[in-house]
């Protein structure tokens, strides 16, 4: 039974597309199932993939380690570190006799994506890029006073299309002007143009606490199953989307520009998230919506009104793009010449 069990997860985690490397691989680990959901413990999890585990705070948090990687986890908590970047769980690790334990869910959809990096296995390569500015024409957006969000974020967009640019990627915009884009054109315009990857951007608001709440948010769209992060828990319009077909890439690409928005600003980290919004459920590449800071928080705001400040986070956000880039493309072989003929 154990090993049907194994076998299925091992299943479960080759159907995802690509095989996965043994430090991903949980194959040898025991599930069971817990509040209706299948789990695996922590402990044998970490044994299976040779990662040390030990408590932080007995019963409250722990640790585990391979040496360069390192997840932290919170019982009773979806929220989790990975390599130092917050990243929301679909389910919170619950403590079951004695026993840390986390759903295969976010093993498959969470841990692996960031442990072994999805490839691009028929060679594809990351070149055309399409970048959403946030709303537009008779959609401000959020208003701070006269200062409404569908202008900073064109200017951001314009900023991260131009550097994109110089960086040799095709970049392109949904929007390069103060014009209403419907939301489900959109991601249509990403397909159209034949775009490896679509990049939405926004700015936060907070409705109470405005001057407390800061710091940058990153989306991708949750896994098909589970919860938003923002929904507490109800699992809501569950189905499989269009987008669930690159769940894996959408996560990986969503920890790389938030880990480049961490480094690149030093904001504070409010995590890689989880949400069904219209343009991450119909994308057919794999897509993000980056919230870039609060307009409702006194002193991020500022930061977002100067064009310095956007250029810096154009910069990270390329950052990003790149270190995935560099991951999920497939190195090339070395090929011998080949003499040129004419047919
Ligand atoms: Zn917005």
């Amino acid at each position: 039974m154990r090993a049907l069990v194994a076998t299925t997860l091992l299943l479960a985690l080759v159907w995802a597309g690509r095989p996965i490397s043994a430090a991903a691989a949980s194959g040898k680990v025991p599930t069971f199932a817990l509040f209706g959901r299948e789990h695996v413990r922590l402990a044998d999890w970490a044994k299976a993939n040779s990662f040390e585990i030990r408590w932080l705070k007995k019963d409250e948090s722990l640790q585990l380690s391979n040496g360069s990687l390192k997840l932290v986890f919170a019982i009773d908590s979806r929220q989790a570190e990975l390599n130092g970047v917050n990243i929301w769980l679909s389910h919170s690790v619950a403590l079951y006799n004695g026993s840390p334990c986390i759903s295969t869910l976010d093993v498959q959809t969470t841990i692996a994506p960031v442990l072994s990096p999805p490839k691009n296995w028929s060679g594809g390569k990351i070149k055309k890029i399409v970048i959403d500015p946030g709303h537009g024409g008779t959609d401000p957006g959020f208003q701070d006073g006269t200062r409404q969000e569908k202008k900073y974020t064109l200017l951001l967009a314009q900023e991260l299309c131009s550097q994109l640019k110089q960086a040799g990627f095709d970049a392109s915009l949904t929007r390069n002007n103060d014009m209403n884009v419907d939301r489900a054109l959109r991601p249509e315009l990403a397909k159209r143009r034949g775009a490896d990857l679509f990049i939405s951007l926004h700015w936060n608001s907070a409705g109470s606490s405005r001057n407390e709440v800061k710091g940058v948010e990153t989306y991708c769209l949750t896994p098909a199953g589970a919860s938003s992060t923002n929904a507490g828990g109800d699992v809501i319009n569950a189905g499989t989307k269009l987008g669930n077909r690159y769940n894996e890439k959408n996560l990986f690409l969503a920890y790389q520009i938030h880990k480049a928005l961490l480094s690149g600003l030093g904001v504070e980290d409010r995590g890689v998230r989880r949400a069904r919004f219209e343009i991450l459920r119909t994308a057919e590449m794999p897509a993000v919506l980056i919230e870039g800071g609060f307009m409702s928080n006194r002193t991020e705001s500022k930061h977002i009104y100067d064009p310095a400040y956007r250029k810096q986070m154009a910069r990270a956000i390329l950052n990003g793009i790149t270190a995935y880039k560099k991951q999920v493309e497939l190195l090339k072989e070395k090929s011998t010449p080949v003499t040129k003929t004419r047919s």
